[in-house]
């Protein structure tokens, strides 16, 4: 490759004038700290969610770990999520010191299989969490059907899912609690945060309480209950603000990309290309491809191949949690969760973020072919 060449990464943060510029304005003023601004981004997300309410916290991992508690959840119950996800959604779970209970995944989606879920629920399972990974929604109708019969809540950790939508409903209104990250490399980014969305008066101020120290907003130093420092600063909330101002410009642009590469990917063997399920709109926060046996090129070998042209493809992700030590101590171990461990073999993403031209797009689609 010449070394003139632009490496087309996987991901990228657009961070433009808009953004600087309401930085440095926040700086001037010498705000910051939580204040005004994180209650304005905190109306504009629940709006844009369509739910009553939304709450800042500092990074997507404390957003979870808020919902939990907010949802009572103690180390008496149990949680059902997936294996196949970043390993914060399970760490938010150990964080409440909660039991971790892994359900293992379909293969169209990435996401949890509900068919398989309903046999891991028992007397002490309180939450199921399942996660919208790579920007495609959870299995809605049957998840939350089996939720609502076992009389159980739903944390949807929506990281990579803002802006995607299932029959109309935007990701963070479809169950009890939704969890978002602004971490440098999701769909909408501050560069560290997370905002949780609910339509339950109590779940949003039990959240509030929790990340303030369990101090009463309208009583300064007066401490209802326990709890963490989680607050997010006006500083990080002004970019937030600007990038919502964007969302449907670098969502549409994300799909537009993965368009291309449905299109011109098609019919290679042994290539497998994501799919949206209908009534599901999927934001492709990762463009995720399953390279089976029957494919000319190993995995490895695909990836290298890419990267001598300057394309830098990446596993997303390549071990299912239960294979880290932390949760093989608990007792799990390798061959619980056959779809989840096939895929971590399988996946590969190509960059589909808004920076990728529709021209980019097509160069990586014809060095797929040619290789
Ligand atoms: C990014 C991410 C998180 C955690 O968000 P942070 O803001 O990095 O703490 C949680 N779950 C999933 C699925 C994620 O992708």
């Amino acid at each position: 490759m010449s070394k003139s060449k632009k490496l087309i990464e996987i991901s990228k943060p657009i961070i433009e004038k808009e953004e600087i510029n309401a930085v440095v304005k926040v700086l001037k003023n010498r705000q910051l700290s939580q204040g005004p601004i994180v209650k304005n981004l905190e109306e504009i997300f629940a709006r844009y969610c369509g739910t009553k309410y939304a709450v800042a916290v500092c990074n997507g991992t404390a957003t979870l770990h808020c919902a939990l508690h907010a949802l009572k959840v103690t180390d008496q119950d149990q949680v059902i999520t997936t294996p196949f996800t970043f390993v914060a959604t399970a760490n938010a779970i150990l964080m409440e010191r909660a039991k971790v209970v892994f359900s293992d995944i379909e293969e169209e989606t990435f996401n949890l299989d509900p068919k398989k879920l309903e046999s891991k629920i028992t007397k002490r399972t309180k939450v199921i969490m399942p996660v919208d990974l790579f920007g495609h929604i959870y299995d809605v109708q049957q998840i939350n059907s089996i939720a609502k019969r076992h009389h159980l809540s739903i944390v949807e950790d929506a990281a990579q899912s803002v802006a995607a939508e299932y029959k109309n409903k935007k990701a963070g209104n479809l169950a009890e609690v939704a969890s978002f990250s602004l971490y440098a490399t999701k769909n909408i980014t501050s560069g560290v945060g997370g905002m949780l969305t609910t339509n339950s008066k109590e779940i949003m101020e039990k959240c509030k309480l929790f990340r303030h120290h369990g101090q009463d907003e309208s009583k300064v130093y007066e401490y209802i209950e326990f709890g963490y420092n989680y607050r997010m600063m006006d500083m990080i909330a002004v970019i937030a603000i600007e990038q919502m101002k964007k969302i449907e410009d670098f969502t549409s642009k994300r799909r537009a990309n993965a368009a291309l590469f449905n299109e011109g990917l098609k019919d290679i063997q042994g290539l497998i290309t994501p799919i949206e399920k209908p009534g599901y709109k999927h934001v492709y926060h990762q463009y995720t491809l399953r390279i089976t046996p029957e494919f000319k090129l190993s995995r490895d070998k695909f990836i290298e191949k890419l990267a001598d042209r300057g394309i830098m493809a990446k596993i997303f992700y390549p071990k299912p949690l239960h294979l880290y030590p932390h949760f093989l101590e608990m007792g799990y171990k390798k061959g619980d969760f056959p779809v989840a461990e096939r895929l971590a073999n399988e996946v590969v993403s190509i960059p589909v973020h808004p920076l990728v031209t529709p021209k980019q797009a097509e160069f990586i689609i014809q060095s797929i072919k040619k290789i």
